[in-house]
């Protein structure tokens, strides 16, 4: 039997990348998988398919994270079709680099209402719907807040958000036996990474020649993290950023 039978996990931005493998090991371990995805059905089917295929149970449901309304229609979809919630992974996140000269309202915008407005209206939402027993929630941070490299600093600060939120949601939702961690992993090759078109690149060499271990991240090198943290073997930890990066800082 797997690690997460019987549990139902609501993951935020797993039509690909890093999410996409967190929703598959999560089936894979018995979890009834809700994939959710902002503008990529057909990614988000794909994944679907692949779970239902090895005998899992998934569903896709569309809604940006950022909108309140669509936040509700989630967790009510996957209600009704699940009957209960025990994991978020709030995975859903944009990255977009610039200069201090080049920073706008925009840019501010765009990275701070996905990553962390979106991440607060979900597990407000989510913290409605854990049962008594109470559940697992697992950010996802970056190695970007310890590295603090050049022309990042939005993306940085809002990921040290995610970190400031994790300490401060685990001690908030504690009473309610729900366990706040996050993972912070360093460069992970995903279709993010690709349409920026940062492989094969100088920056890629350089963050590569910065890992110990020696090589970039693979989804498949987060997702087993994420099911730790998802199961009880991680039923002691809580308020825990844990860096998935070979070593990066
Ligand atoms: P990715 O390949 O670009 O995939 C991003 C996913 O997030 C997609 O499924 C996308 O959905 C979804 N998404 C974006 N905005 C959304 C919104 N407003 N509402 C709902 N879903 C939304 O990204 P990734 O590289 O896997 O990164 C995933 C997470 O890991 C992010 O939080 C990122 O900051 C973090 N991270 C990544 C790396 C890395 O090197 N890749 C390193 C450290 C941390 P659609 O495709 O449907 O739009």
């Amino acid at each position: 039997m797997g690690k997460l039978q019987g549990k139902v996990a609501v993951v935020t931005g797993a039509s690909k990348g890093i999410g996409a493998g967190i929703a598959k090991s999560l089936a894979a371990e018995g979890a009834a998988v809700v994939v959710n995805y902002a503008s990529s059905r057909e990614g988000a089917d794909r994944v679907v398919s692949e779970i239902a295929s090895k005998g899992g149970k998934a569903i896709a449901v569309q809604g940006d994270v950022a909108k309140a309304s669509d936040v509700q229609r989630l967790f009510a979809e996957s209600k009704k079709t699940f009957g209960q919630l025990d994991i978020l992974v709030n995975n859903a996140g944009v990255y977009q680099f610039a200069p201090l000269e080049e920073i706008s309202e925009e840019h501010f915008q765009r990275q701070f209402q996905t990553n962390v407005l979106g991440l607060l209206l979900v597990t407000q939402e989510a913290a409605k719907h854990f049962g008594p027993e109470g559940g697992s929630v697992i950010n996802i941070g970056s190695t970007a807040t310890t590295m603090l490299l050049p022309a990042t600093a939005v993306y940085t600060a809002t990921k040290g958000a995610v970190d400031a939120v994790t300490g401060v949601l685990a001690k908030e939702l504690a009473p309610k036996k729900i366990r706040v961690n996050s993972i912070n992993p360093g460069g992970v090759e995903t279709e993010g990474v690709h349409a920026l078109g940062i492989i094969g690149t100088d920056f890629e060499k350089d963050l590569t020649a910065k890992t110990p271990l020696g090589r970039i991240g693979q989804p498949n090198d987060i997702a087993p993290v994420a099911v730790f943290l998802a199961s009880e073997d991680s039923g002691w930890l809580t308020g825990e950023l844990i860096q998935v990066s070979g070593g990066l800082r």
